[in-house]
């Protein structure tokens, strides 16, 4: 069986910046749990940054790539430069998929290490660039296929289908 890596805070872990979660209920995600199949993962708390934190954003219009590069940063609310957090828990999401043979990622979108469709620009006012996070980029760049939580029946759909071809 497929096991999916999953962003923590959407199955109910409080492991967000502010405290909170995403928790999310839909349906395939419920099954899947069911299913035995889910692997969580915060790489931002793996990467040793606590909860509450103060909110993080890739600097100038960035994105994860750029940050794994070496080339961009990560800052916090405060100024500081976070990208070693973020790069140390996107090294360690991705031993984590490849101790599991995971080829389906279930990222929280908008954050600067799970977002997958789009992020924030680094002016923490809410204005949103088309790029991914730098967990999102590491797992892409090793051939994980990764989806956000909007695109929960496309990741389905692909697993079902990774799945039948491994029993052919
Ligand atoms: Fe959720 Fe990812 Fe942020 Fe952790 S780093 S709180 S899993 S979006």
């Amino acid at each position: 069986m497929q096991s999916v890596l999953v962003s923590a805070c959407l199955l109910g872990e409080a492991v967000r910046y502010n405290g909170g979660d995403m928790r999310c209920d839909h349906d395939i995600l419920q099954q899947w749990q069911h299913e035995g199949r889910v692997v969580a993962v915060c790489p931002e708390v793996a990467g040793g940054l606590p909860v509450p934190r103060p909110r993080a954003e890739i600097a100038e219009g960035a994105g994860g790539l750029k940050v794994l590069a070496g080339i961009a940063k990560a800052v916090d609310s405060n100024g500081r430069d976070v990208s070693a957090y973020l790069i140390s828990g996107a090294e360690q999401a991705l031993e984590l998929a490849r101790a599991r043979h995971i080829r389906i990622a279930v990222l929280k979108e908008g954050s600067p290490s799970c977002g997958t469709g789009f992020i924030f620009d680094g002016t923490f006012t809410d204005t949103r660039v088309k790029d991914r996070g730098v967990t999102a980029t590491i797992l892409q760049q090793a051939g994980v296929h990764v989806f956000s939580e909007a695109q929960l029946a496309e990741a389905d759909a692909l697993l079902r289908k990774i799945e039948a071809d491994n029993v052919a």
